[in-house]
């Protein structure tokens, strides 16, 4: 498995996903996935869990069967002053916090604004990854946020669902801002934004459009798990010492 790290799905906790963490560990073992992020939507979504959900992913093991399973939150932007419906008791309870705009709690505004809103989100030093950035009904500065990214050592994602069942008309600013983030020096996180586990690990379309930009695969976060988990331990200050198999 050339990425064995997916950074981005969603469990039944969001009712529009189908499948359970159990089901997502299942078919980790199946595919060559070693460590895993499970980030369900944060509480402003509409169909997302109570922030309790969050609080609480404290009981989740570690480690099941070899995998590791990150504890993670994909939050919404909320407005122009890039705060994220991440917060208080939250900021403990997970590991890895992506972040990205989301119809029901921003509506898409001008492409200054939401480059405004996306630049502050980064620079919060809250969010370790933006979801989706190249969504074309959020037109953003692509330079912009690229180099926002690289001075805030925040990994902008390349959601392969984007090439597929989401955000139609995406690949042109995927493209873009590949080629952006390669230009500013910054990372790339590979999402496979699954909402069933059958798609897990399953990044396809990001390999192809990484290949079309020559992006320097030192660069891509997905690489390994001690690759993402020195990144987080680099953002965090924090290690997670379960996790000390899955490096060595
Ligand atoms: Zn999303
Ligand atoms: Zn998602």
């Amino acid at each position: 498995m050339q990425y064995p790290v997916d950074l981005h799905m969603h469990t039944v906790a969001s009712t529009h996903a189908y499948s359970t963490l159990r089901d997502y560990v299942l078919q980790a073992r199946q595919v060559g996935i070693k460590l895993l992020a499970i980030t369900d939507h944060g509480p402003d979504m509409a169909d997302a869990p109570h922030y309790w959900h969050f609080v609480n992913m404290r009981v989740w093991p570690r480690l099941v069967d070899g995998v590791g399973i990150l504890r993670g939150i994909e939050a919404n932007i909320k407005n122009i002053s890039g705060e994220i419906d991440c917060s208080g008791p939250m900021m403990d309870a997970v590991d890895i916090i992506i972040a990205g705009f989301h119809e029901p709690v921003l509506p898409p505004q001008d492409k200054a604004s939401n480059t405004a809103a996306m630049i502050a989100a980064m620079a919060s030093g809250k969010v370790h990854i933006i979801s989706h950035p190249g969504n074309p009904k959020y037109p953003v500065d692509i330079p912009a946020i690229a180099e926002a990214a690289a001075q805030y050592e925040v990994a902008l994602e390349l959601n392969n669902s984007s090439f597929t069942t989401s955000r139609v008309g995406s690949e042109p600013n995927c493209r873009a801002i590949v080629a952006a983030v390669k230009q500013a020096g910054g990372r790339l996180a590979l999402g496979s934004d699954s909402h069933t586990a059958f798609t897990l690990g399953n990044f396809e379309h990001c390999i192809r459009i990484m290949n079309e930009v020559d992006f320097p695969q030192e660069r891509v976060l997905n690489a390994s798990p001690a690759r993402l988990l020195s990144f987080l331990a680099q953002r965090t200050g924090k290690t997670i010492p379960e996790f000390a198999e899955l490096i060595s």
